[in-house]
């Protein structure tokens, strides 16, 4: 079996792309006069710099990352969101029309999205009952080693978002090592919801694997869901291209101020986790204990997958009520779920409420 080097699975036009070069990045030091950008002189909303150009390299707000969660500098980059990032590497990997991914089901939804987006492929590797990896299939049926040949097309990457959207469910990291060790392509690590989770993070295994790419985002821990920061962690090779391919300008400087706050706030931040990740635990019995409730199933994430006796009717009943959930009853593997977020205490109660009131009409 032959592994590809990144630049060999890369896009060649990528590889040979000349990037937009922009006025502010192309200084780098003291200044007072800025005419080079043809910004406007006057910022009519406040004097906060709106009418400046924001730091295409988003330094300051990597710097501030590498402070709170060790994650290294050079090893990063910044999205408007971590589903840019999942964009990218979509337009950085897969030739349109020829080249495929490869995914669990369920998972996260818009891996599909963003490679129909993208004129690209898509495999399943169903995920079995618990919600495990089905390593032999992924290793036979799904083709995690025999992808064929680079020139006619090969599952560039492979998603695993763990914990995982909607299951809620961790996998081993040593799985996901081996996998991502024999997978030829990109392996790449959603851990959107890993700070409601006790396990360990893939950052590690970027040590001796090249082909791995681990995304987070802001928007769920650090409550930035509106402001939109994600953050791919890869080697520099690809941090350099995510670089070259993204806009330039594609994070706000008020995007970036803002996460730095927030970052700056990780206290709170830590403790607000630790009362969701103690909601969820509670949620999670009290839901099990109603009688339409068949399974809630472990939850390593700040939401509970849940399988119910009648989704739909779930959903609308709770709606009428101005509770929102997700009804995930018509995606494979998820048949007659429901999930929920971990709300604040008083809403989680007023849930649990009104699913009392429910059960008792039954
Ligand atoms: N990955 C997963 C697994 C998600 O569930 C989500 C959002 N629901 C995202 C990525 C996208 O997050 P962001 O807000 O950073 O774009």
């Amino acid at each position: 079996m032959n592994l590809y080097s990144v630049k060999q699975l890369m896009r060649k036009n990528i590889l040979s792309l000349v990037p937009y070069s922009s006025a502010r990045n192309e200084f780098d030091g003291e200044g007072s006069v800025f005419i080079d950008a043809n910004e406007n002189y006057r910022d009519f909303i406040e004097d906060k710099g709106l009418n400046r150009y924001p730091d295409p390299q988003h330094k300051a707000l990597k710097q501030e990352i590498e402070k709170v969660m060790g994650i290294p500098y050079e090893n990063m980059v910044i999205g408007n969101g971590s589903d840019e990032l999942i964009d990218l590497l979509f337009r950085i990997f897969c030739v349109p029309s020829k080249d495929k991914i490869l995914m669990m089901s369920p998972t996260y939804g818009a891996y599909k999205v963003f490679a129909d987006i993208n004129d690209v492929g898509v495999s399943y590797c169903p995920l079995k009952d618990d919600f495990s990896i089905d390593t032999d299939r992924l290793e036979g049926q799904c083709h995690l080693i025999n992808s064929g040949v680079l020139e006619n097309g090969i599952h560039k990457l492979l998603f695993i978002c763990s914990p995982n959207n909607p299951t809620g469910n961790s996998f081993p990291l040593d799985q996901i090592a081996e996998i991502a060790r024999r997978f030829r392509g990109i392996t790449v690590i959603d851990e959107a919801y890993i700070d409601f989770s006790e396990k360990e993070s893939a950052i590690a295994l970027l040590e001796d694997n090249e082909r791995v790419v681990i995304l987070r985002t802001l928007s769920k821990a650090y409550g930035l869901a509106n402001v939109r920061v994600g953050i791919a962690i890869a080697s520099r090779e690809i941090v350099k291209i995510m670089h070259n391919v993204k806009y330039p300008y594609n994070v706000s400087g008020i995007q970036q101020e803002v996460a730095i706050q927030a970052l700056k706030a990780h206290e709170e931040v830590a403790s607000t986790i630790t009362t969701i990740v103690a909601s969820r635990e509670r949620v999670a019995k009290e839901l099990a204990a109603l009688s339409f409730v068949q399974k809630v199933f472990p939850s390593d994430a700040n939401f509970l997958l849940v399988r119910v006796d009648d989704a739909p009717q779930l959903y609308s009943m709770l709606l009428k009520k101005g509770i929102i959930i997700r009804n995930r009853s018509s995606v494979r593997g998820c048949y007659g779920c429901v999930r929920i977020t971990i709300g604040s205490e008083e809403e989680n109660r007023l849930l649990i409420k009104t699913l009392k009131e429910f059960e008792a009409i039954l």
